[in-house]
């Protein structure tokens, strides 16, 4: 009990660091139970790991709250934002060395997303959280632990873990619009719909680097009469809003209109949103893939075909290698690679995109015959891949208008209000059809499914565990093996990162020669699935999220020292 806890701090006072080993244990409080699973090896190591575990029934959280899925994942986020900003009030802040005096849980960016820093279950509400232990130099400052784990800890789990009434209303909000936002997801498929923007979702955000909403000046945004349409929610009821239909959208308009807010909003619309974000109700199908040009990547054995052929000196793109990848062939494999994992609607942005990979115009095709283009643009692509592989295309591209005659739909953006432009496009575009013509190197194949060999992730154990280290969100170490994914623009969240990594780390051993990459991928997600998020760590560590089976594939398929096993094959029959 407290009383345990408060005699081995006086004991170990002005100690060694290492003393601190001991208080590693359990601690019956009144309120709630402390873990101190892991203490940190010295003042300036990663801190140690803890957990406050409050009975379910006394932490006053009613059944309402965790009645589906959805409210569940929402009320842990809701307690883990209330946890960070509690512990933020309340405690001292450094003490000492290194990262003495600091308690730290995960904290989560705009998005809702499962995550290990907090568990509500019937039996229990637990946080997960690091806390520094204090030191001078490297002696024990008991008196400062005593601080931290005998007033502050109680304090911020008092306020942040039991249910309050004022709360009710925000709490409420949470876990009602969660679950609109999951509803919605559900719904798109039957009504047709790859993405749904609501009436009044304020889409720009502070600044590049700033996801939370821009304050001023906002226009919220206006469906066009012609896209509008009326979903129903179980918690908000009838909503109205623009349904982007399945097939290929483009979005265009000038410069500074908008296009590109649009769609960044939609590319985070797999994700679900905080009440107050603006996009709460900005959703997209849960595989929708953003696409951008990646120079300088690998690709390892990617059949790029469809879209790259007849390189100098005869070089294979049916299974494609490079260290040092154009803009066009990393987008034909970010593609490629994207719908062999899954993904049925891509997102482009002509901001990103290599311009030679998306047009090829009447003028260039008569200087530079097709016989000595590699590259079939993906205006050439893109009815195909809706009508062969049922995967459609949100495109942004306000700098030309060849992609007029092949988009279902054309919207403009306008002072950041969007306008159905359908049927003047499809009437420029036959008006003035000029004599481009359509390239292609014969129909759209599906996709190759590439066979991973071993050593495709060398990752070698050292103590029979393996060194897992990420930086930020984009970039992991594996024992030696560095992986770096800039272009990846679809991770919100450090956490997910590290989810991932542990992920990398599981899927790396199933590459055995024999296994494709989706069925690898399949059996990853299928298990964190069934055993959630805590079983990618084999130790109990509250900073991971829940990440898409698309970014496990992203980071995979970006691994410099990846292999493929002999010949990719088509795809297994499912079903
Ligand atoms: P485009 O891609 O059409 O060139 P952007 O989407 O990059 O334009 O937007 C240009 C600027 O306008 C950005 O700084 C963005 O934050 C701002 N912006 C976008 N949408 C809105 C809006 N609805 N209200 C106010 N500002 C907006
Ligand atoms: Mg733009």
């Amino acid at each position: 009990d407290t009383q345990t806890l408060q005699n081995i701090l006086r004991r170990i006072d002005g100690k060694g660091y290492k003393a601190y080993k001991e208080l590693q244990g359990t601690y019956a409080f009144k309120a709630f139970t402390l873990f101190i699973d892991h203490v940190q090896g010295d003042p300036f190591a990663q801190p140690s790991r803890l957990r406050v575990r409050v009975d379910r029934a006394a932490s006053g959280f009613d059944g309402s709250f965790t009645s589906s899925p959805s409210r569940t994942t929402a009320l842990c986020d809701y307690l883990t934002r209330l946890f960070t900003r509690t512990a933020r009030n309340t405690i001292k802040g450094i003490r000492g060395t290194g990262k003495g005096g600091l308690i730290l849980i995960d904290t989560p960016a705009q998005e809702i997303l499962p995550r290990t820093a907090m568990s509500v279950t019937d039996d229990h509400v637990e946080a997960r959280f690091f806390l520094g232990l204090p030191a001078f130099g490297r002696r024990i400052a008991g008196r400062d632990a005593m601080e931290m784990l005998l007033s502050e800890l109680p304090a911020i789990a008092t306020e942040a873990l039991f249910f309050k009434e004022n709360r009710r209303a925000a709490l409420t909000a949470h876990v009602t619009c969660c679950e609109d936002a999951d509803a919605l997801r559900a719904q798109l498929p039957c009504l047709g719909r790859v993405a749904f923007v609501a009436d009044g979702a304020l889409l720009p955000r502070a600044s590049g680097i700033d996801p939370r909403p821009l304050g001023k000046g906002v226009v919220p945004f206006s469906s066009p009469a012609s896209l509008r349409m009326e979903v129903a929610l179980p918690n908000r009821g009838k909503v109205t809003g623009m349904g982007i239909p399945e097939g290929v959208t483009l979005i265009v308009g000038g410069g500074f209109h908008g296009k590109s807010t649009l769609l960044n909003a939609l590319e985070l619309g797999v994700y679900n949103h905080i009440p107050g974000d603006g996009r709460e109700l900005v959703i997209t199908r849960p595989d929708a893939l953003k696409i951008r040009a990646a120079d300088g990547r690998s690709i390892t054995g990617t059949d790029i075909s469809p879209f790259i052929n007849n390189l100098p000196f005869g070089r294979s793109t049916a299974a494609f290698h490079t260290q040092n990848a154009s803009g066009s062939t990393s987008q034909a494999a970010g593609i490629c690679e994207g719908i062999e994992a899954g993904a049925r609607l891509l997102l482009l942005d002509e901001d990103t995109s290599a311009t030679n990979f998306m047009i090829r115009d009447e003028k260039m095709q008569r200087l530079v015959a097709s016989e000595n283009e590699p590259i079939t643009p993906f205006i050439d692509r893109v009815t195909e891949l809706r009508t062969r592989q049922g995967v459609s295309t949100i495109l942004v591209m306000g700098g030309s208008g060849d992609y007029f005659a092949t988009a279902d739909h054309v919207i403009q953006m306008t002072d950041y209000a969007p306008e159905d432009v359908t049927e003047k496009a499809h009437a420029i575009a036959k008006e003035h059809a000029d004599g481009r013509v359509k390239e292609t190197t014969g129909p759209l194949r599906p996709v190759a499914h590439r066979t991973p060999h071993p050593q495709s992730i060398p990752i070698e154990e050292r103590r029979g565990r393996v060194k897992i280290t990420t930086y930020g969100r984009h970039e992991m170490v594996l024992g030696t093996t560095r992986i770096t994914f800039d272009d990846v623009e679809q991770i919100v969240e450090a956490s997910q990162t590290r989810a991932l990594a542990q992920a990398v780390a599981i899927a790396a051993p199933l590459m055995d020669g024999s296994r494709t990459l989706a069925d690898i991928l399949d059996q990853v997600m299928e298990t964190v699935e069934a055993k959630g998020l805590e079983s990618l760590s084999d130790i109990l560590r509250g900073d991971l999220a829940a990440f898409r089976k698309l970014e496990l594939a992203a980071v995979i398929n970006r691994a410099r020292t990846f292999k493929v096993a002999g010949k990719s094959r088509p795809p297994a029959a499912k079903g």
